[in-house]
């Protein structure tokens, strides 16, 4: 799973499923008995290096992108960045944060990915789901808890295929290029990491806390925390997804024993 995860370490899926369309994933579920992982970009994700004993669903291909009505429809392969192009072009405005993170529709939507003060929920008129049987769904934000980087919902056996969104500013909420070069300056963009590890406790700041620590440019194996943002891991030797993890939790670790805060981390580990 290395090669599709963006921290570039992970052992191996079993089975590994790239569907062309929604009929072809919906057909692959009516038979499939196996657990299910959905990726879409892996950039929140760490694979154990035992790997995932199941089927990984790659969302790549399911990249359809329309607009109708004001609202833009986007396939949970979409990247976040083509959405916020695309809305640009048609003149809806909101959805330039999005440009920002490097993430699919569909993981986006399970994270509620945010930056620069927005959320990506903030924006969903409705969703498409399909469930483990392989029956498609729709569903609106009312269906789901959704807070930071959190999207719990009842229908545990769903995961998204689409959304429906309705950017509905007047005028641009950002200047994309600003962001981007905001983004550039302060977190090291195009180096093996999954962005930040942990989520901001209440009232902190993870990267304040663990750089108070001195723990910037700390490794464990090949992997090491950022000297630019401390809330990065990076992959910087060929990490194991062990390093990383153990890591994770030295961090953790040192925080709880400093400050006597409980980080939770905002990355999916498998
Ligand atoms: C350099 C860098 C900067 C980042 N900056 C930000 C930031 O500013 N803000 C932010 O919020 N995040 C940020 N991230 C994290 C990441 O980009 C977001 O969480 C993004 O939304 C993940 O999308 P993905 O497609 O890569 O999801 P993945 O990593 O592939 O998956 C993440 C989770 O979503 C699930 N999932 C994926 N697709 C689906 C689906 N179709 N249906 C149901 N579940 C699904 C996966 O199973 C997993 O649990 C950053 C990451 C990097 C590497």
């Amino acid at each position: 799973m290395s090669k599709h995860c963006s921290l570039r370490s992970g052992g191996i899926s079993s089975e590994f499923l790239k569907p062309e369309d929604v009929n072809e994933l919906s057909n692959f579920l009516k038979i499939n008995t196996k657990p299910i992982l959905m990726v879409g970009l892996g950039s929140n994700l760490l694979i154990r290096d035992r790997g995932f004993n199941g089927v990984t669903i790659n969302t790549k291909n399911l990249k359809d992108i329309s607009i109708s009505n004001g609202l833009i429809e986007s396939g949970a392969g979409t990247s976040l960045a083509k959405l916020s192009r695309f809305s640009q072009t048609n003149l809806k405005f909101g959805a330039e944060f999005l440009s920002a993170i490097p993430g699919s529709v569909g993981g986006a939507l399970a994270m509620n990915a945010g930056a620069f003060g927005s959320e990506i929920w903030q924006y969903v008129h409705s969703v498409k789901t399909i469930n483990l049987s392989g029956k498609i769904q729709e569903r609106f934000p009312k269906d789901y808890k959704i807070s930071y980087r959190s999207t719990l919902h009842k229908f545990s056996d769903e995961v998204f295929i689409s959304a429906i969104f309705d950017f509905n500013l007047k005028q641009p909420n950002d200047n994309v290029r600003e962001l981007l070069h905001k983004r550039n300056s302060t977190q090291p963009i195009g180096l093996a990491s999954c962005g930040s590890v942990f989520k901001n406790p209440k009232d902190h700041y993870a990267a304040k806390l663990i750089e108070s620590t001195g723990l910037k440019g700390f490794c464990i194996g090949g992997a090491c925390v950022s000297e630019m943002h401390a809330n990065y891991i990076i992959n910087q030797n060929n990490a194991s997804a062990s390093d990383i993890e153990n890591l994770i939790t030295h961090i953790q670790s040192v925080i709880k024993n400093k400050h006597n805060i409980e980080l939770e981390t905002e990355i999916i580990i498998i």
